[in-house]
């Protein structure tokens, strides 16, 4: 990889998306490389829990920690900005407002998109879930909802992970609410693809005598102010309809040419470097490797390490280091009635895993936001005693 010369002596890395891949690349580097993070928003947002937004059992502030503040403590640059370009073989990008930024080695963590497939009307009258806004938006139309006298129904599209937490936490907050009514869409033939198959039996008994209905198998056609068209010829009624059904990848990776059509997610190399580009690096849910990856949070955080590591090595002249993912298990949280530890075929099912996954959320914000006084540390240490206590302790 060639450097380009100008008044910075230092290797130039330019990182675009600093939510979690991008993040976990940029703390591995020191102060002998010039690094700039570029995001379009100001907050870092913990994406597992934002479900946890629609029954208000979170709010906002927890799930986000300020960018500046995490990139400053790394000793880095932070960059409000939209990228809209990145010209690879000229070692610049662009912004949208015309900013322009050279780099050495560009680091992509960009995520994905909403994805409503092209089903009409899906975007204008179905709300998405991916982020902390989405969820607030969520959340209060569901109160409002709630308020309301009479009948009133919400539709999930979506019966993967996201739709079945939204689902609990629906259940969590209104499911003493006398007809309210929730109906998940889900295109594939069950519940939860992926994971073992008994989550999808557990996550429909603990449904039984509620006011909720599953339809799979039944993709969505059309979305109406009011209805969700199935291709079954069903017709839900429906007040207010939730859209998780799926992400694609975001226009710049065709925009700077690291793909070859619409949709699709970068190709990398086993190394995680762009397929086009040797300068480029692509990571997290963007990337695609050869070997294709579930898109979860603990991959990103470790394609982020790797990465950076091969960036120095390139810059270096020195071989590249394969990815190797090293799989977690997963916790689904079905809002409080259950919580499923999944570890590849096994399932432990039991409302008291909440507290696991509440101590995996406290301990990753705090090591990424480590508290800097007295207070702040007392009470993390409270907050993951408290967690910890309702584990292992029964009647919690
Ligand atoms: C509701 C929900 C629940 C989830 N639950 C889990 C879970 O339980 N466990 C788990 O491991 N994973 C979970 N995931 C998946 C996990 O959140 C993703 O795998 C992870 O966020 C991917 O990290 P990333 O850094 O690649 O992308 P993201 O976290 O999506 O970050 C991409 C960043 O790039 C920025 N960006 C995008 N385009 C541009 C641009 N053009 N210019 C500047 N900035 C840009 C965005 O603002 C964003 O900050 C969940 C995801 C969702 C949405």
């Amino acid at each position: 990889m060639r450097r380009a010369q100008n008044r910075e002596s230092r290797p130039r890395i330019a990182i675009v998306g600093a939510n979690f891949a991008g993040l976990a690349a940029a703390r591995t580097f020191g102060r002998d490389y010039a690094v700039t993070l570029i995001d379009s928003s100001p907050w870092f947002e913990w994406l597992p829990n934002v479900h946890e937004l629609l029954s208000g059992t979170r709010r906002p502030a927890d799930l986000r920690l300020p960018r500046a503040r995490l990139v400053a403590r790394a000793g880095h640059r932070f960059v409000r900005a939209t990228v809209t370009a990145i010209d690879a073989p000229a070692g610049r990008l662009v912004t949208a407002t015309g900013r322009q930024f050279e780099f050495d080695a560009c680091i992509l963590a960009v995520g994905g998109v909403n994805d409503t497939f092209g089903v009409r009307g899906a975007d204008r009258y179905a709300l998405p879930f991916g982020s902390v806004d989405a969820c607030v938006l969520i959340g209060r139309r569901l109160a409002a909802l709630a308020r309301r006298p009479g009948r009133r129904s919400v539709v999930i599209v979506g019966g993967g992970l996201e739709g079945i937490e939204a689902l609990g936490e629906i259940l969590r907050k209104y499911r003493q609410v006398d007809d309210l009514s929730v109906d998940v869409v889900e295109a594939g033939p069950r519940l939860l693809a992926g994971t073992p198959p008994r989550l999808d039996a557990a996550v429909r008994a603990h449904c039984e005598g509620r006011n909720v209905r599953f339809f799979t198998g039944s993709p969505v056609t059309a979305v109406t102010p009011h209805r969700v068209r199935l291709r079954s010829g069903e017709s839900l009624r429906s007040d207010l309809t939730l859209w998780t059904a799926g992400a694609t990848a975001p226009p710049l990776l065709l925009d700077s040419g690291l793909v070859d059509a619409p949709r699709q997610w970068a190709p990398v190399t086993r190394a995680l470097r762009s397929r086009k580009f040797d300068n480029v690096f692509v990571i997290g849910d963007a990337a695609a490797l050869p070997r294709p990856l579930a898109k979860q949070a603990f991959f990103a955080l470790q394609m982020g390490a790797c990465a950076a590591d091969n960036v120095r090595r390139s810059l270096a002249g020195r071989a590249l280091r394969n990815f190797r993912p090293s799989p977690k298990p997963m916790l689904i949280a079905f809002g409080d009635l259950d919580t499923f530890f999944v570890s590849g075929r096994s399932v432990i099912a039991s409302p008291r895993l909440a507290a696991l996954k509440e101590a995996v959320f406290q301990v990753t914000m705090a090591e990424l936001d480590p508290p800097l006084n007295a207070p702040a540390a007392q009470a993390l240490t409270g907050r993951l005693s408290r967690a910890a206590r309702r584990l292992v302790l029964p009647g919690w």
